[in-house]
């Protein structure tokens, strides 16, 4: 969390503090977020709760529906587990400067659990990051079950690729990103929460 808070000066940006809480819809199971960010360039955010942090990817053109589409993702520092209800516009020089909405969020379950009934100590996912391989089940309410992250490294390690599971979720016909543009928390898409005046409660 320190390379979080040394990105950022608090008294320019609105977003969360690295002390601040859980949101409150969070409930037992551990949460994601994916938000959408318009910045220098466009991308979306995929952050996953472990440890009491949320680990972040940048991934450029968002998540797919579609098992044969690898997308993109490249690791960026861990945020605070407020950070998953940010929303609002970050002032330009600012780091990130630019506007963020909600895509989606929802809960997730690590899919090694459970997964052979004869393994006693399944991977936490925290070891999968470390390992570079995660898969887990997502419920969002755009984006839902299972979806794996794979490190291929590159030339500084942080690249990694994101990638729908075979399940009943999957759909190739889908493409949320382009048809499901608004907010999961306030129904803005991102060009309407630029035009609103911030406040941390937006
Ligand atoms: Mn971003």
């Amino acid at each position: 969390m320190a390379q979080y808070e040394k990105k950022r000066d608090f008294r320019k940006t609105p977003e969360p503090g690295a002390k601040e809480e859980r949101p409150s819809w969070a409930g037992k199971e551990p949460i994601f977020v994916m938000q959408e960010h318009v910045a220098s360039r466009q991308h979306f955010d995929f952050r996953i709760e472990v440890e009491g942090v949320l680990k972040s990817w940048a991934v450029p053109k968002g998540p797919s529906t579609d098992t044969r589409e690898k997308r993109l993702a490249v690791e960026t520092e861990d945020h605070p587990l407020a950070y998953a209800d940010f929303e609002g516009t970050i002032p330009e020089g600012e780091y990130g400067g630019g506007t963020v909405i909600v895509w989606d969020r929802g809960s997730y379950r690590n899919l090694q659990e459970g997964a052979s009934p004869k393994d006693s100590s399944p991977e936490s996912v925290s070891e999968q990051v470390k390992k570079g391989h995660v898969t887990i089940f997502l419920e969002g309410q755009k984006i839902s079950g299972g979806y794996a992250l794979v490190r291929t490294g590159g030339k500084d390690g942080k690249q990694w690729l994101f990638i729908k599971m075979k399940d009943d979720e999957a759909d190739a016909r889908r493409d949320p990103v382009s048809t499901e543009p608004e907010s999961v928390k306030s129904g803005m898409t991102i060009n309407e929460i630029k035009g609103v005046k911030n406040g941390k409660d937006q």
